[in-house]
């Protein structure tokens, strides 16, 4: 089995012991890896901070990437503390609700932006700073949805913004390859997380994908921790640019 073990990663994105992140930050822990963990304001910390004991992170701060030089604090740490990073995890997205709940020619341009900063230029100014933390390579992930290529009903603005997503990780990855550094993006099925909760009729989704799936069984954050401990291993160091459904095969059905 492939190993983490003397590896660094930071893990931004959880927020309770159902988020991705979490499942992803079990399963890098689980093969060995050194974590720096994230929760987003006060009111998050008191159900952060155990899960992040729990997996004995060493670095555990604060991150709202929305706050200007929140997310240059976080770098700074990991360098003072580490010196270097191998894996960045980026499972954040937001969207304003009004927007979200409404039709995406309706969405206003201040939630178009917020969404597109939150979502998806976060991830890029995070690679941005993981870079020269990574001079032996590194691998850099973040988190999508299949209603970034298809329409999926109630998904509305966040389809586009997962759309830029997956092109921004496609760029990154090819700007940054020479140097050893890894883009992904992992698509999970839905999954009954507090983000998605924000989405109208999620059960309906939920519903669907395990009717249409081939396997009929939902991802589970495991699953999504399985795929981004593998693509972080040294063995997968010549996968980059990708988008990995993991989502019983469901993405292959009509
Ligand atoms: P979650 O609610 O557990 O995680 C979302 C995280 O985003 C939270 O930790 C929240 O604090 C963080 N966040 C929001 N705004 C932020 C900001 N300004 N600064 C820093 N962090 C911020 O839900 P989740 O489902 O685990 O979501 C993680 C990622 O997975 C998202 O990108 C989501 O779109 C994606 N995703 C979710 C599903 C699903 O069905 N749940 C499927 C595919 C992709």
């Amino acid at each position: 089995m492939f190993s983490l073990q003397g590896q660094k990663a930071l893990v931004v994105g959880i927020a309770n012991d159902q988020s991705i992140a979490w499942g992803i930050a079990r399963a890098l822990r689980a093969q060995g890896a050194d974590l720096a963990v994230t929760w987003l304001n006060a009111r998050a910390e008191p159900h952060v901070r155990p899960l992040a004991e729990q997996l004995g992170a060493e670095i555990a701060l604060p991150l709202d990437v929305s706050q200007p030089g929140a997310t240059e604090a976080v770098f700074d740490e990991i360098a003072s503390r580490w010196g270097r990073l191998d894996t960045l995890v980026h499972s954040i997205a937001f969207a304003p609700k009004a927007d979200l709940h409404g039709r995406v020619v309706d969405c206003s341009a201040e939630g178009f932006a917020q969404a597109m900063d939150i979502s998806v230029h976060s991830f890029l100014r995070m690679i941005r700073l993981a870079e020269p933390l990574m001079p032996q390579g590194g691998c850099c992930l973040s988190v999508s949805f299949f209603g970034s290529s298809r329409v999926v009903r109630h998904y509305n603005i966040m389809g586009p913004v997962k759309a830029a997503l997956e092109s921004a990780v496609r760029y990154a990855a090819a700007e940054l390859g020479e140097a050893g550094i890894r883009v992904h993006a992992l698509s999970p099925g839905p999954l009954a997380t507090r983000a998605a909760s924000g989405i109208d009729h999620f059960d309906e989704l939920l519903a669907a994908a395990t009717d249409r799936a081939p396997t009929h069984q939902l991802a589970t954050i495991e699953d999504v921790g399985a795929m981004a401990a593998f693509l972080a291993a040294p063995e997968a160091r010549n996968l980059t640019g990708g988008v990995h459904d993991i989502d019983g095969g469901f993405s292959i059905t009509a």
